[in-house]
C-alpha cells in the first residue's frame, strides 16, 4: 500500500497557527457552556480587521453554511437561482433543498461570464452566485466586471459573492469587493475560515453586507451554530493574521513554482488564483484522475470536465507533478495537445 496524500479538498497544508491551538485548548475547560449566538466579540474583531459597521457582519457555520442560509432566507420554491457552471458544487444542493429553478450558465475560458450570467437574471431571480476565484477552475474575474454586473441586474436579486478563497489573490484586477456594498445593497460577501485560516473542522465563515440582508441571514442561522471553539480560534486568527499571510504567501509561491513546472510540461493550467490548481482534460479527466489515485494522489476529479489538485506542501507537490506526468504517459496524453471543448 502507498501513502495516499489527499489534494482533493482544498484544505490548508498546515495546523493551526501556535496562537490559535493555544487559544483552543484554552476553550476546551468551558465547553459545558453554551456558545454566543450572537458572536458578539468575533463579530466585532472581523469588522474592525474589515472596516465596516459591525451590523454589516455575520458569521456561520462556514460559508457553505451561510450560503445555505441564504436561499432559505430570500428563496421560495420556483424561484429561479443563477450561478455559472461548473462551480461549487453546494450551490445546486442547496437550489433543490429551497426547490429552486436552477439557471446555469457555462463559464467562457474556464472563467465566469459576467455578461451571460447577468443576462440570465431577470425581475424573478432571487439569488446569483458569483465565485471569486471560481471552483473548480480557479479563474477570477476583475471587481470592475463585478460592478458592471451589480449595475445590470435588478435590486430584487441577491448577489452572492463567494470568496473563499480571496486571500489567495494576486491578480491585481481583484481589488477591495467590501467598497462595493455601498453602492449596492443586493450584494453579500461570504468568507471562511477555512481556507487562509486553516481552520475548516472548525466550521467558521462569514457575509458582509448591507444590515437588513444581514438580518435576513440572521434569522435562518440554527441555534448555537457557531461553535464556542470556532468562536475563539476565528478571533485568535485574526489576531494573528501577519503569520496568516506568511503561509498563504508559502501556499501562493508553491502554486506558481508547479504551474511554472507544468505549463513547461506543455499542459494547459489556467491562471490559478485559488489554493489549487485545475487541469481542463474534459474527456480524459476520469482517466488521469483514476491514475493519479493509483499513484496515491486524491484529486477531486469531475467527470468529462476536469480534474482540481489542491497546492499543499512541496514535497506533496512534486508528488503531484511527478504523479501527473507519469499518469499521462499511462493514459496516453500528450499535454500539449487541446482539451476538446
Ligand atoms: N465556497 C467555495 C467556492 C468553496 O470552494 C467552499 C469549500 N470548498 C466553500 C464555499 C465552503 O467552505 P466552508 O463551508 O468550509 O467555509
Amino acid at each position: 500500500m502507498i501513502d495516499a496524500i489527499k489534494l482533493a479538498s482544498n484544505e490548508a497544508p498546515f495546523g493551526p497557527l501556535p496562537s490559535v491551538a493555544t487559544e483552543i485548548s484554552a476553550g476546551i475547560a468551558t465547553v459545558n457552556l453554551y456558545p454566543d449566538h450572537g458572536a458578539a466579540a468575533l463579530r466585532a474583531a472581523l469588522a474592525r480587521v474589515l472596516g465596516v459597521d459591525v451590523e454589516s457582519i455575520t458569521v456561520g457555520a462556514g460559508s457553505a453554511g451561510l450560503l445555505q442560509q441564504i436561499l432559505l432566507a430570500y428563496v421560495s420554491p420556483g424561484d429561479p437561482v443563477a450561478m455559472c457552471w461548473p462551480s461549487f458544487e453546494a450551490y445546486p444542493l442547496f437550489a433543490q433543498l429551497v426547490e429552486a429553478e436552477q439557471v446555469r450558465v457555462p463559464l467562457r475560458d474556464e472563467t465566469f461570464d459576467l455578461v451571460a450570467l447577468a443576462g440570465a437574471i431577470d425581475e424573478r431571480t432571487r439569488v446569483a452566485f458569483v465565485t471569486n476565484p471560481n471552483n473548480p477552475t480557479g479563474t477570477v474575474v476583475g471587481t470592475d466586471e463585478i460592478a458592471e454586473l451589480l449595475r445590470s441586474v435588478p435590486r430584487s436579486c441577491v448577489v452572492v459573492l463567494d470568496e473563499a478563497y480571496a486571500e489567495f489573490v494576486t491578480d491585481p484586477r481583484v481589488t477591495d469587493s467590501t467598497e462595493l456594498l455601498g453602492d449596492f445593497s443586493n450584494l453579500v460577501i461570504t468568507r471562511t475560515f477555512s481556507k487562509a485560516h486553516g481552520l475548516a473542522a472548525l466550521r467558521v465563515g462569514y457575509a458582509i453586507g448591507h444590515p437588513e440582508v444581514i438580518g435576513m441571514i440572521d434569522r435562518t442561522l440554527v441555534p448555537f451554530a457557531v461553535n464556542a471553539l470556532a468562536q475563539r480560534a476565528a478571533r485568535a486568527s485574526l489576531a494573528a493574521i501577519d503569520d496568516m499571510r506568511i503561509r498563504v504567501d508559502e501556499v501562493v509561491a508553491e502554486r506558481g513554482r508547479i504551474t511554472g513546472a507544468l505549463r513547461e510540461l506543455g499542459w494547459n493550467v489556467p491562471d490559478p488564483q485559488g489554493n489549487f490548481i485545475w487541469l481542463p482534460l474534459r474527456s480524459s479527466a476520469t482517466e488521469v484522475g483514476l491514475a493519479l489515485e493509483r499513484r496515491g494522489i486524491v484529486a477531486r476529479v469531475f467527470d468529462d470536465v476536469g480534474v482540481r489538485v489542491t497546492v499543499a506542501d512541496p514535497p506533496s507537490n512534486d508528488r503531484f507533478v511527478a504523479a501527473l506526468i507519469d499518469a499521462a504517459r499511462e493514459a496516453r496524453i500528450t499535454p500539449h495537445e487541446p482539451a476538446a471543448p
